[in-house]
């Protein structure tokens, strides 16, 4: 059967933990696809070029932005993140569920160009622990921490504009959360029209 992609938006804050569920969700889910998007910011010790992103200078990101090869992109603290558009475009034709992790003000653009995209708040279970995660993944100094748990706040705050909250406690249950969200958008009817008429001409 021929279904239409789904585009997820997942947000949360830093130390929110999107890459550690995203990746067991890949886990799990058939057919899902993460963007890998652009960022001027330098890779941390673990990450890989063209695996965790695309890691690009600026007048590089400035070049793919003005030939709109960019979806949608935010500035974060001092340095720029993008969605490459081509990607995305290719695998909802191929009706693949698509994942875009991205910040706030990516997310609201998203939704301006695609109404009908899923948006999920990934949410720490305190601040006080988001704090801590921050601290124990040692990727940031302290001024780049409380940086991003200020930016943290603003984004709690934008949370409500999300169309589902997921908690992140206990990961497992996060990604369970998140797996259910899916398939239960997967199966809405306006995404499944072209089913009726694959039914109709086999019978
Ligand atoms: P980090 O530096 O921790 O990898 O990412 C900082 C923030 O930028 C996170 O909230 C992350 O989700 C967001 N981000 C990563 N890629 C993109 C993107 O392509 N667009 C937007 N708008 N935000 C992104």
């Amino acid at each position: 059967m021929n279904r239409n992609g789904l585009l997820i938006i997942l947000s949360g804050p830093s130390g929110s933990g999107k890459d550690t569920i995203l990746y067991e969700l890949a886990k799990r889910e058939r057919d899902i696809k993460i963007s890998i998007s652009m960022t001027t910011r330098k890779p941390r010790d673990w990450e890989e070029d063209g695996k965790n992103y695309y890691f690009v200078d600026e007048a590089y990101f400035r070049r793919k932005l003005e030939s709109e090869q960019i979806l949608e992109y935010a500035q974060y603290g001092s340095k720029f993140y993008g969605t490459p558009k081509a990607p995305v475009d290719i695998w909802l034709a191929e009706g693949k569920t698509v994942i875009l992790k991205i910040e706030v003000q990516g997310a609201e653009k998203i939704r301006a160009l695609y109404p009908d995209a899923v948006s999920i708040f990934l949410m720490p279970p305190s601040l006080q622990v988001l704090e801590d995660r921050l601290r124990k993944r040692e990727t940031e100094d302290e001024d780049e921490i409380s940086r991003r748990l200020t930016i943290a706040v603003g984004e709690i705050k934008r949370s409500l504009e999300y169309d589902y909250y997921v908690i992140n406690d206990i990961v497992g249950y996060a990604v369970s959360d998140i797996s259910a969200i899916i398939q239960a958008e997967k199966q809405k009817t306006f995404r499944n029209k072209n089913i009726i008429s694959e039914v109709m001409n086999n019978a």
